[in-house]
Parts: structure tokens; sequence; C-alpha cells
């Protein structure tokens, strides 16, 4: 009762009208972000025809806010800086999430995007690493509604991936929660010191146990799907004790990477979603007048797709379950919200290319690791032929120690400290691995810290690298390939500023009963837009000022004409 009538009060004194509560006020006070994990734009128009009238993608056309140009605008499309942005509204440049990794200058080892030594995983954990959201260093929707609300705003984030749940979860979050490497639902004890009552006994009853031994079969008939009647599988890599055809048959129970190879299947998803609906029943989502965040992160997508390419019949099967199980979710949660205004949130961290062999096979040029990475030591490799060449070029004597600390996928570090880079034959050296890289025949960009901070950055790659640049984290040479030319050894990647990897789904649904007046306006938006819109847009439509470290606008397509009080219908 007292609750109610603080609401009543408040509701009251912001706008001016006495008669006015709670119940009548249409401020979402649930939102759900889901981000399919290498969900490509591009299948939401090859798939369409195969959708269903309750999947999640026929709704949201019928009713919700359909963006048909989303692109990431960073360069590095990897995960970690995908969900940085989502809920941040910055970008890798300044959120500090550069790379799913980066090298620490101080040892000269690569740093996992989410790591933190000092925290302590909570949970059963497997030979998990510790991890928190220590170096996301930007502030997220979800923190800045705990800041605005005192806390009474409850925001959970679940995935597969520790660093999906993380970085759109954020630092104040009531749970981030993830899949650990034997199958149980773990956190860090950055949120919490215990596993809330409900993870703990789904964890204790061996749930994920019963996928063992059953079967990915399609979900359709062989009729309904767009890949050619005849299965190809070249260029896949299935992993091992993975079948390269349907159907897909789960490993036993012991076996000892049983969760990853579920991982790889729809069954992630169902997990995932599994997890999502005991936050929303148990915690009460969206049950009172400060609005609850969840923040799903379905890694599935990402697995199969790097598995078994963007052209596979699994990643089609997959995107049609997606489809079905998001519906299926939705309508989970709106029986739960009686009406009640609440906000679907669809989109992804990136995007993928297609498998270089199958793309190869067209006559269209496409090479895997033409640049090659650390790791691989012997004549001929990136780090060996620059080193070579800077102290040709530098005069470096034999007894200096080298000059290249480490290239890693999209950037190439220099020893910073080294004597023979002092003054300006530090940015000397720079623009040597620059036009070097440059004149590599797979190498469409190369951009120097030199270059950046200065200013001279032009072109739409090199501002892309950009904002994939943070002036501790990142290297001292940013590049990126040319289309369809990928570095990695799984079938199928992603972390270029290419369309294919740039362009994802940004869907928004308002499933409530709410007046059309103050509903988000359904329709089909064509205007270039970026992920890192979702925050401010989200902050707008829940009247909470965005994240502090936000760069982007809202959406105004999405801004209702009327601030929400049940005005004039239009
Ligand atoms: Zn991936």
């Amino acid at each position: 009762m007292k609750r109610f009538l603080l609401s009543w009060f408040l509701c009251g004194a912001l706008f001016g009208q006495g008669t006015d509560s709670y119940a009548a006020d249409q401020t979402p006070t649930l939102v759900v972000v889901v981000s399919v994990d290498q969900l490509a734009y591009e299948y939401l128009e090859r798939f369409r025809r195969g959708f269903d009238e309750r999947g999640i993608f026929r709704r949201i056309e019928r009713e919700g806010a359909w963006f048909t140009n989303c692109h990431h605008r960073h360069g590095v499309t990897t995960t970690g800086p995908g969900h940085s942005v989502q809920l941040t509204g910055a970008y890798p440049s300044t959120n500090g999430i550069v790379d799913n990794g980066w090298i620490d200058r101080a040892t000269g080892k690569q740093v996992y995007c989410v790591a933190d030594p000092s925290a302590h995983l909570v949970g059963p954990i497997a030979g998990d690493p510790p991890v928190s959201p220590r170096n996301l260093l930007a502030d997220t929707l979800g923190d800045r509604l705990k800041i605005v609300t005192g806390s009474r705003s409850k925001v959970f984030g679940v995935a597969i991936k520790d660093r999906a749940s993380i970085l759109m979860t954020g630092h104040a979050a009531d749970g981030a929660f993830w899949i650990s490497d034997g199958g149980k639902w773990i956190t860090s004890d950055y949120y919490r010191k215990e596993l809330p009552a409900y993870l703990r006994s789904w964890n204790a009853s061996d749930a994920s146990l019963r996928l063992a031994g059953r079967s990915w079969e399609l979900l359709y008939d062989r009729s309904r799907y767009r890949h050619s009647p005849t299965e190809d599988t070249f260029g896949e890599r299935p992993l091992p004790g993975m079948t390269a055809d349907f159907p897909h048959k789960m490993p036993d129970a012991g076996a000892k990477n049983y969760i990853r190879l579920v991982s790889y299947s729809p069954f992630g998803i169902e997990i995932t979603l599994e997890g999502a609906r005991l936050i929303v029943a148990d915690e009460k989502l969206g049950q009172d007048e400060f609005p609850d965040l969840l923040l799903i992160n379905l890694s599935s997508n990402d697995y199969v797709g790097h598995t078994f390419g963007p052209e596979s019949l699994e990643v089609e099967d997959i995107t049609y379950r997606t489809d079905l199980m998001l519906g299926e979710f939705v309508d989970f949660i709106n029986e739960r919200m009686e009406g009640r205004p609440w906000l679907f949130v669809l989109t992804a961290d990136h995007g993928v290319a297609p498998i270089p062999e199958r793309t190869a096979r067209l006559k269209i040029a496409a090479r895997r690791n033409p640049v090659t990475s650390d790791g691989k030591e012997g004549p001929g490799t990136t780090h060996q032929m620059l080193e070579a060449l800077l102290r040709a070029k530098l005069g470096v004597k034999d007894s200096q120690p080298s000059l290249v600390l480490a290239v890693i996928e999209s950037q190439i570090y220099l020893r910073q400290d080294h004597p023979a880079l002092k003054g300006t034959a530090f940015a000397e050296a720079q623009r040597l691995t620059r036009d070097w890289l440059l004149a590599q025949p797979s190498v469409a960009a190369a951009i120097t810290r030199e270059q950046i901070l200065s200013g001279c950055v032009n072109g739409a790659l090199e501002t892309a690298l950009r904002l994939s640049f943070h002036p501790r984290r990142s290297g001292d040479v940013l590049f990126c390939l040319e289309p369809y030319d990928i570095q990695g050894n799984v079938a199928a990647t992603h972390g270029s500023p290419w369309d294919y990897d740039t362009h994802v789904p940004l869907l928004v649904l308002e499933p409530g009963n709410t007046p059309r007046s103050t509903r988000i306006p359904a329709g089909r938006y064509h205007r270039r837009v970026s992920p890192a819109s979702i925050a401010p847009t989200l902050a707008q439509l829940l009247h909470v000022p965005p994240p502090g470290g936000c760069v982007e606008e809202p959406l105004y397509e999405l801004l209702p004409d009327s601030p929400n009080e049940g005005g004039n219908p239009r």
C-alpha cells in the first residue's frame, strides 16, 4: 500500500495529473534484449519463407519495428565488442572491449576480455577462468537503471558464454549467469556470493544431462528448406565426435566434452531459455513500477555457424528453431505480464563470412590465414618478416631485443619501450609496418596509432578500425583483410568491417495490450543505424537517462507521439 501511494504521488508530481496512477502508466516495466550470436541480417531475408506464423520473426514483421540496415560501426566484429556496444551505446574505442582478447604490454600475454584474476566464480565450476565486468570501461543500461532507481530495478543476464552474459549486463546487475564447462549455471562473485535457489536446484537436478543421446533432426519437412536438395558438406569442419550430416546425435552423459557438443546444437538455446524462464518467474520480473531488464545471448547459433558455415542446412535449421523458440518465449512472458507494457528487442553481436574454400570454388578470391598470426613460428610468418624489415630499416643491432611484441588477428603490437623506438622512431616503425601490410595482396586497409591519435583517419574501413581502437589496449597498427579472406581455423568466422560481418537484425516488439498512441510505431525502417542505439532508445522509452558513456542517439522512429499517459489515439 505504501508503495502504491508513493507511486501515485510520484506520477502525479511528474506529470501534473492528480488522477494518474502506476496502473495507468504505459511505461514498460520489463525489457528483454536477446542477442542471437552470429545471426546475420541476411538470414532474415533468405529464410523468410520458412519462418512460422507463431515464430518471432513473422510476429515482429506484423506488429513490431524492423530495421533493415542495422550495422555494427566498429571494425573488429568479434563477440566481446559486439556485446559491449549493445547496452552501453559506446564503441570499443571508449568501452575498452577492443576484441575478445588483447595484449597486455607488461607481460606480452593475451588477456581475455572479461578475465579478472581477482574474481572468484560462484557455483559448480569445472576449470572455468575467473571473470567479471571489470574490463568494461563503460556503464550499461542496466547500470543506469540501478543508479536512478536506487537499485529497485532488477537486472539479470543469461547466456552460455561468460563474456556475452557479462558484457550485456554490466557492473551493478543482480546477476549475470552462464554455463560452466561442466554444464551448470555459474556466476562471478563480482555480482553475488551465491547462486539463486532456482539455479542451484536446476544444477542439482543435472538438468543439462537429459539431452544426452538425443538427436538434432530437421525441424520441418526437407522441402521447406531453402538449402539445395543435396547436402554439400564441402569445407565444413565438425568437431571430433560430431557427424557431418543430420541427424546430429548428442554425446552420452559421461562424455568429456558433453556440454560443448550440446552447445553446438539448438539444445544450447533450449538450456539458455530455460534459465531465462526461471529468472523471469522466480525473480518476478516486470511486476512493479521499476523497470526490470533481462539480457539474453543465444550462443549456439554462433557455434553452429563457425562449424558448418552460413550456407549450411544446420544454420538454416537452427534459425528456424530460434524463430519458434523465441516465439514461445515471448508468449511465456506475455502470460505473466497480463497485458502490461513490456518490450522485446532482438539483435546480434556480428554476422559471418562464408567458408573461404567454398567461395574460392566459385572463382571469387577468398583466402584462409593469408597473414599468419603468432603461434606458428618458423621462417616466413608475419611476425618474423616484420621483425626483419624493421630491424633493417631502423638499423637495430642483432644483440638488441625484438621490436615486434605480438601479431594477433587484426593488430600488430610493437615494443613501445624499446630503446630503438624512442622519439620519432616509434612513429616511423608504425608507418613501416602499415606500408608493409598494405603491400600484401590480402590486406584491404591498415592504420597506425599515430594516425588515429592525430585524427588522420579517412575512409569507411579506417573509420571502423578507429572505433575498435583503445589507446591503452590496442596494438600500434590495425588492419583488415580483403572481403571473404579470414583468419583462423574454424570453417567460417567473422571479425571484419565488411557488410557480412556488420549487418545484424534490430527488431523491436511491444507485446502487451498498450494503447496505440503510446506504443512504439510498427514498421519497416531502412535508415542505416547501429546496435549502439539500442541503449539510448530503451532509456528514452523507460524515461531514464542513457548510460553515462553512451555516444549514440535514440532511434527516433521508435519514440511514440505522446509521453506515455494514454494520450489520444492517432
Ligand atoms: Zn563467433
